[in-house]
């Protein structure tokens, strides 16, 4: 009886051991979790066009698609230096269709999507900042990139706008599409041309990131219904163009220039 005794209370040592060793792997685990809760958070960086899509509008000076990936490098660095695990939809001059970059985007979890543009349009005067949503839980993080990067850009602020753009449309977690500026305008091509100003894009748009979640939803234009008929009608001239030259085909370069409520060519 004594022997059994003392094993039952082994056991119930053991069982105390085993509960206190438990609780302090999950506290620990917990710790963690609080720790870096937003810390972790995956931004897939997606920089507009590459390749043999230059972006913008033939005969464009500066290339779109050079533009956007030096600010999607930046962001990177900056976002990096915080913590932030970053995913790349590309890194170098190469070409990447758009279902490749919604595709990216969606293989990650607890990630926000990140698409970097800059806009043209054929009338020089038109200028500004604008940003661009599609699913409601992007909405909040659209507003707080967009706050910082036209809070801080000295061009108009073209506020925040919601449109079906494929790669907002088809990505399933928050995703923005940030119009940094007309190329084609004198001024903010000046601007887009100059590292330092490129820099401070990305830390703008770096801040909105890290603000997601304290900046208020802004108030916005629903370009939905626009974006519905402007793609029946690129649909019907890319139809009309491909007979005559395959090359002129830009998928992701139609996307974001119709971004432009200004966009006359
Ligand atoms: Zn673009």
């Amino acid at each position: 009886m004594p022997r059994n005794f003392c094993r039952l209370r082994l056991l119930g040592l053991n069982l105390l051991i085993a509960l206190l060793a438990c609780g302090s792997s999950y506290a620990a685990r917990t710790s963690r979790t609080s720790e870096s809760s937003g810390s972790l958070t995956t931004v897939v960086i997606d920089a507009g066009h590459g390749g043999h899509d230059r972006g913008g509008i033939p005969g464009q000076r500066i290339a779109e698609k050079d533009m956007t990936l030096d600010v999607a490098q930046r962001l990177r660095n900056v976002l990096a230096a915080s913590g932030y695990r970053i995913v790349m939809s590309r890194d170098s001059d190469v070409f990447v269709s758009l279902p490749t970059r919604v595709a990216i985007a969606n293989s990650y979890r607890n990630a926000i999507f990140v698409c970097i543009h800059f806009n043209a349009t054929q009338r020089s005067g038109a200028g500004g900042i604008e940003t661009y949503f599609y699913s409601r839980d992007s909405l909040q993080l659209a507003s707080a990139i967009h706050s910082y990067v036209a809070g801080g850009a000295p061009s108009s602020n073209r506020g925040v706008r919601r449109r079906g753009f494929y790669v907002l449309r088809k990505t399933n977690i928050p995703a923005v599409l940030v119009e940094c500026g007309f190329l084609t305008n004198p001024t903010e091509a000046a601007y887009a041309g100059s590292a330092s100003y490129r820099q401070k894009l990305a830390e703008e748009i770096a801040a909105g990131v890290r603000g997601r979640n304290i900046v208020g939803s802004a108030s916005y234009v629903d370009q939905t219904k626009v974006a519905k008929s402007e793609h029946r009608r690129s649909k019907r001239s890319q139809k009309k163009g491909a007979r005559k030259k395959k090359s002129s085909s830009k998928p992701a370069g139609s996307e974001a220039r119709s971004g432009s409520i200004d966009r006359e060519g």
